[in-house]
């Protein structure tokens, strides 16, 4: 029945660990039997996963490939996968659609699932390096004044949805500076009429 075709079946979808090759020779070729099966042991996902791996006291670093970011990457038989995330999966369950894994350790190449954590995607940019996250960690203006609830203003900015707070001294100082320079101004004009 199955002599004179040649076909391959790999089963390695369902069963990663043991990938089974069947090969259907044709029947001169395989004296009697009609199939023989060939077992090809194959590395599962998670073998792969500790191979690349680096324990330290804290922090288990990746050493696989990763992107210009550190954040490294896994194969998972039909593309790559973000493996910090495909550890917090296997380790701890399921990400739920739009949720982010944060990094508590603040290391990219980490794949420890307890310095992983879920948080929504504000969450995480805000507890991250990226402007944002450093801004909202900072809690003095710029000039030291603290950003008390009453020393706070919470303004919009020109890119949507960012907004950002800005500090009252400052702000009333400058409005106070900004007058000054206008009434001066308009002094020196009267003069400048008087004189002329
Ligand atoms: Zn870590
Ligand atoms: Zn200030």
């Amino acid at each position: 029945m199955l002599s004179g075709m040649i076909g391959f079946v790999v089963e390695a979808r369902f069963a990663p660990e043991k990938a089974t090759i069947r090969t259907a020779l044709p029947q001169h070729l395989n004296h009697g039997s009609q199939l023989s099966e060939v077992v090809m042991p194959k590395k599962s996902r998670i073998e792969r996963f500790w191979e690349k791996v680096q324990k330290t006291d804290t922090c288990w670093n990746w050493i696989g490939s990763h992107d210009r970011k550190r954040y490294g990457f896994l194969w998972d038989g039909d593309a790559n996968v973000r493996v910090h995330r495909w550890a917090y999966e296997y380790f701890v369950g399921p990400i739920p659609k739009s949720l982010t894994i944060d990094h508590l350790c603040r290391n990219p190449s980490c794949v420890n699932p307890e310095h992983l954590e879920i948080v929504t995607n504000r969450e995480n940019i805000l507890r991250g390096e990226g402007i944002a996250g450093r801004n909202a960690r900072k809690t003095h203006c710029k000039r030291g004044h603290a950003f008390t609830k009453e020393n706070t203003n919470i303004e919009n900015t020109k890119y949507g949805a960012m907004r950002r707070r800005r500090c009252r001294i400052c702000r009333n100082q400058l409005e106070r500076e900004c007058r000054k320079r206008k009434r001066v101004f308009s002094e020196s004009q009267a003069e400048n009429v008087n004189s002329g």
